[in-house]
């Protein structure tokens, strides 16, 4: 059984201007320490798919099964997410807060206990070490990224989901983040979406999704990173 198993998902979602169908029968599996990039363009359903994962979004058709659980009521999806490092684009930390008030107030709103020699030493590695007194308004794009990551890694999450991890980033700070990605290779399984060609180094597999569909079976094709 694997952590995350897609079978024929279909996600609609209601506008003003009409429905929208972001995934249209969507099937895969992440197993255990696996590292699953999915790539395709601007609004081809890779935030949906994460969110798919998280319960926040229900899907109309399909079943999902996270940890062995189908994201649908409430609660489920609560359990469901305090296991789970999510990663936004936008972020998640609290202005009035320094960072590392942030990441004590994360890990105790989700019940689960940070350590802090190990926060330090991902700090040092994500090389935020020096920010962790500041706010998050204090930070440049840059280290705002490194540090939400930080947050999202401190309470060792059992499943890591990445929505652009390296976006904001410039050549020097995306290549810390891939290196420390690549320590939890492995041992922690991951989704990452990324349109950054280097991600491919941590990952296992290549999910190419278009239009809400997985454009071709998993993995070996060759890549394409067109936006
Ligand atoms: P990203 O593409 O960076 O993941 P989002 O997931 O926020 O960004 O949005 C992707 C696309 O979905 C964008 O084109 C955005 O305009 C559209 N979108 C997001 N939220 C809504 C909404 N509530 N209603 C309509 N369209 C939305
Ligand atoms: P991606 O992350 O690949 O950019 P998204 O999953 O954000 O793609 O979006 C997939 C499709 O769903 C897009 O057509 C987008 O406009 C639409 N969409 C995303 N979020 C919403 C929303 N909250 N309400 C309505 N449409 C949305």
């Amino acid at each position: 059984m694997g952590v995350v198993e897609f079978e024929d998902v279909f996600v609609k979602y209601e506008t003003y201007t009409g429905s929208v169908l972001a995934l249209r029968g969507i099937t895969f599996s992440l197993g255990e320490g696996e590292t699953i990039l999915v790539v395709g363009p601007s609004g081809s359903g890779k935030t949906t798919l994460l969110r798919v994962i998280l319960g926040l979004v229900q899907p109309m058709h399909g079943t999902v099964r996270v940890f062995g659980m189908e994201p649908r009521d409430g609660k489920t999806g609560l359990e469901i997410r305090r296991r789970i490092g999510y990663l936004t684009q936008e972020g998640k930390m609290i202005p009035e807060l320094t960072v590392w008030e942030n990441i004590i107030f994360y890990a105790k709103g989700r019940g689960r206990k940070v350590d802090e020699n190990r926060v330090r030493e991902l700090a040092r590695e994500l090389n935020v070490e020096a920010v962790l007194n500041k706010h998050p308004n204090q930070l440049s794009g840059g280290e705002l990224k490194r540090a939400e990551l930080l947050m999202v890694l401190s309470d060792e999450p059992e499943l890591l989901l990445l929505d652009e991890p390296t976006s904001m980033l410039d050549a020097e700070n995306s290549k810390v983040v891939i290196d420390l990605l690549s320590t939890f290779k492995g041992s922690v399984p991951m989704i990452v979406t990324s349109h950054d060609p280097r991600l491919v180094e941590v990952s296992n597999r290549i999910l190419e999704v278009t239009g809400g569909v997985v454009r071709k079976p998993e993995g070996t094709a060759p890549l394409s990173l067109k936006d």
